[in-house]
């Protein structure tokens, strides 16, 4: 009875306890830091990936990496969330994120093979990203002009597949950003991005109020619709119980006709419910079935079925239409209103516009590209520069990027770690050291040399904190005067939701799994 194994966990459940977990989730971690890192910075990389049903995307954008690589790997899950948290929140820097957690998570190992306990190096590393984020408001520069506003979101571009428009486009970006802007903020989901392939980036432009890649149900509904009175409904325009499970007995044409009557009545009825509304715009995120598009369009409605939920939020915000969710509940008082409906060819492709909107505070960004692979990567590169932009709107506070703030922060950690007395010091200087990674692998995408270019930078820091990397030249340069300029809501993120993923990595000491779970 003595040596009788006693099993607390089902047959096939893989455990790994203390270093063993540990080891193994800082190596996820710096694996997964290791793919993306050849994209950070303006000469970073692309990745190509292929999706299960063969779905190609070319991107160098940290958050669409690792959104599209199906990480299993519960650490390295872990990282992607917090790029995602990061994306979500201030809407650049994911790539950053994962770069800095996955140096943290390195330096980290390193003080655990020196003996260093864990939970030292926990508090060290907190310590440290509290005194980086108090340095970065230090060291941050009162700007939320127009000119700093087009540098902003032109860095936010730099290697991401826009270079050759990236001017045309941060012009575009910040002039959609500031027309919305209202009690000092810009709400960037008032800002669409309407794809149209074909043709130059450089065409691409802004348009006022929101455009939508949808036609009318029926070419012969109108087509231009002054003074809109427009209903924006979740409620399908179609009889309910037709699914393939239906059987009717009908032994008479009679009773056939009667049937298709009824049917008829019933679409007669949702419709007129629609027209009593005095609607002559309406946009149903659910289906509408031919009678009752028959019978619309005899009433001089412009009607769009299947309307996507970010359109129809949308279109509640910039026109005052209310949501309705059951048709009966349609009245004139869900309706909102705009000057000018319409219907027009953008470069041959048929778009709907609504104008003159009750509430302006809407505008589209109307993007071409040669293929549908380069409007889906500019568009997500204009993504990033629209949330930058709204955060230095917001906050009116930028940092020098190109490495030039890491250094500095570089610098004064160590300072400030070298007041830390006990073991805690040793964490705190190797978080220091970590933030190198920044500047070090802007430096090694651009394949120069980064031994020497990093010691220019240390050494021109002494005398200016803007210096950093001209990954074009190969040069240390005032990077202010480069315009390479960044929110520093984006930094301060960064550090800490790479500091909380680091720390929670850290503090695993047992990973039990169910059976295959990691494989
Ligand atoms: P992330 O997803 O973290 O934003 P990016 O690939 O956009 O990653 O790279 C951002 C980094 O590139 C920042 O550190 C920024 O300062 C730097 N960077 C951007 N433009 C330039 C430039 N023209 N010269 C040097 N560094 C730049």
């Amino acid at each position: 009875m003595a040596n009788q194994p006693i099993f607390i966990l089902p047959e096939g459940t893989e455990r790994y306890s203390k270093r063993d977990a540990l080891r193994m989730n800082i190596t996820a971690a710096k694996v997964l830091a290791g793919i993306v890192r050849t994209t950070l910075g303006p000469k970073g990389m692309d990745k190509m990936l292929t999706s299960s049903l063969g779905d190609v995307t070319v991107t160098n954008d940290g958050a669409t990496i690792m959104r599209e690589m199906e990480i299993n790997q519960p650490a390295a899950r872990m990282l992607v969330e917090t790029a995602k948290k990061q994306e979500d929140i201030v809407g650049d820097g994911t790539t950053s994120v994962v770069v800095i957690a996955g140096e943290l998570l390195s330096k980290a190992e390193e003080l655990l093979d020196d003996g260093i306990a864990t939970s030292i190096v926990v508090k060290g590393y907190r310590n440290a990203t509290k005194k980086a984020v108090e340095l970065l408001k230090e060291i941050a520069i009162d700007a939320d002009d127009e000119e700093t506003l087009k540098k902003v979101a032109v860095t936010a571009m730099s290697g991401k597949g826009s270079d050759y428009a990236k001017e045309h486009l941060a012009d575009l970006v910040v002039e959609a950003a500031l027309r919305i802007k209202e009690d000092g903020k810009s709400d960037i989901d008032n800002i669409n991005i309407q794809r149209v392939s074909g043709d130059s980036v450089e065409d691409s432009f802004l348009a006022e109020g929101i455009i939508l890649d949808k036609s009318p149900v029926s070419k012969n509904m109108p087509r231009d619709v002054r003074d809109a009175k427009i209903a924006i409904m979740k409620y399908p325009i179609e009889l309910k119980n037709t699914n393939t499970d239906t059987k009717i007995d009908i032994t008479s044409p009679d009773q056939f006709e009667a049937f298709l009557k009824q049917e008829e009545d019933m679409i007669k009825e949702l419709v007129n419910k629609v027209i009593d509304s005095g609607v002559n715009v309406l946009f149903c995120q659910k289906g509408i079935d031919d009678m009752a598009e028959h019978y619309l369009k005899k009433a001089g409605i412009m009607a769009f079925k299947r309307v996507k939920k970010s359109d129809m939020e949308r279109i509640e915000k910039a026109t005052g239409a209310k949501l309705v969710t059951d048709i009966d509940d349609l009245s004139e008082d869900k309706l909102g209103k705009a000057g000018h409906v319409y219907l027009d060819k953008i470069f041959d492709h048929e778009l709907t516009l609504i104008e003159e909107c009750d509430n302006p505070k809407a505008s589209s960004i109307i993007l071409r590209g040669s293929t549908r692979y380069v409007t889906e990567q500019i568009a997500r590169a204009l993504d990033d520069a629209l949330g930058v932009v709204a955060a230095t709107i917001e906050e009116g506070k930028v940092l020098i990027g190109g490495g030039a703030c890491e250094i500095d922060l570089v610098k004064q950690l160590r300072e400030y770690g070298e007041t830390v007395s006990g073991r805690e010091q040793l964490a705190i200087l190797k978080y220091a050291e970590a933030l190198e990674v920044i500047p070090r692998t802007l430096i090694e995408n651009a394949g120069l040399d980064t031994i020497n270019l990093i010691a220019d930078l240390k050494a021109a820091h002494e005398d200016n904190p803007f210096i950093g990397i001209n990954v074009f030249e190969g040069k240390v340069v005032d990077m202010k005067e480069a315009g390479v300029i960044e929110p520093l809501r984006v930094k301060i993120q960064a550090l800490q939701s790479a500091g909380e993923a680091s720390e929670m990595i850290l503090r695993i000491d047992d990973m039990i799994a169910a059976r295959n779970a990691l494989n």
